[in-house]
């Protein structure tokens, strides 16, 4: 069994982006620079873009945090994404998820100017994704699709199961898995909650990756020897013997499955880091976009 160190290959991605940041400041170009907007103060979202903007710093980016009440009302949030969409010294941003219920996440996600949409939630960004054209491709997709192609693991006519088709991971890693590339070129089944018996597609998948949500979901009896796993699953699971109160946890039942497979995320290590190195990819890509 190899484990897909989403951990190290991140970190040399950061490396290598270091280094094109540095190629630019050296022929006078402008540095790249990634806005935050955080909506209030869900645990999990401050810890995720504090981590994205600690990650800027890493890479010679700048970054800015914007960060709002979470009584915020629509129209003053759109204020607020229009300012970034004007400003030409921000390259791309990102809106974190979830946003409060009285706000109308589909409305603002439309507002975000495509050409700075570093997260690739945009409908235009999606449909050239979906049309294999140059786009920002969602970042944990794109992650997972990255660590696939560092391993060189062969996705070429290989059965591909993705459980979970949530518009920011399921969906657009089932189309990238079947996107005539390298990887992908799979053949491509997306089960969700309402797909009957799961393990009789898990048991003949080659490749499964999960994102559902739902702790220690794959076990060891769902899949088939030699198998490719992909956790995405990043769930809080109280833990009094650990510092911060909880522990992370993923989707698949990684003892139960670590024997079986060939190839294996590790939660967490895996995607996770890998999601915030391909945002910054997309930034560096929105600099020399612009
Ligand atoms: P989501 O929007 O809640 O979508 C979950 C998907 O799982 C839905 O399509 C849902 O089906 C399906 N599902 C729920 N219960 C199921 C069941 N019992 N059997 C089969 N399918 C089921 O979640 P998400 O945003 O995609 O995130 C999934 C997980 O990945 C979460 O743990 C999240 O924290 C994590 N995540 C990690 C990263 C990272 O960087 N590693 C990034 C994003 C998300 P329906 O469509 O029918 O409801």
């Amino acid at each position: 069994m190899v484990l897909l160190d989403g951990k190290f290959i991140s970190e040399k991605i950061k490396e290598e982006i270091k280094i094109e940041v540095q190629n630019i400041k050296n022929n006078g170009g402008r540095t790249p620079h990634l806005a935050a907007v955080l909506v209030g103060n869900d645990g999990a979202s401050l810890t995720y873009v504090g981590s994205k903007v600690r990650s800027c710093k890493k890479v010679g980016f700048e970054s800015t945090l914007i960060h709002l009440d979470e009584n915020i009302s629509e129209d003053n949030l759109i204020s607020e994404i229009n300012k970034l969409n004007d400003n030409d010294q921000i390259d791309g941003y990102i809106v974190q998820l979830p946003l409060p219920k009285h706000i109308n996440e589909e409305k603002i996600l439309m507002m975000v100017n495509p050409k700075k949409d570093v997260d690739g939630f945009h409908p235009f960004n999606f449909g050239k994704m979906a049309q294999n054209m140059d786009s920002f491709i969602p970042a944990t997709p794109h992650g997972i699709i990255e660590l696939i192609d560092r391993y060189d693991i062969d996705t070429e006519g290989k059965n591909t199961v993705v459980i979970g088709r949530s518009n920011i991971v399921g969906r657009p890693t089932s189309i990238l898995m079947s996107n005539k590339s390298k990887p992908g070129n799979s053949t491509v089944t997306l089960v969700h909650s309402r797909t009957p018996d799961i393990p009789s597609f898990t048991k003949k998948a080659d490749i499964i990756i999960v994102a559902l949500g739902i702790p220690n979901f794959l076990k060891s009896d769902m899949i088939k020897q030699g198998s490719v796993v992909i956790d995405v699953g990043i769930t809080r699971v109280q833990d009094k013997t650990k510092k911060k109160g909880y522990r992370i946890v993923g989707d698949v039942d990684f003892e139960s499955v670590k024997t079986k497979v060939s190839y294996i995320t590790p939660v967490p290590g895996g995607v996770g880091p890998m999601t915030i190195a391909m945002l910054l990819k997309n930034t560096l890509k929105a600099r020399i976009n612009n």
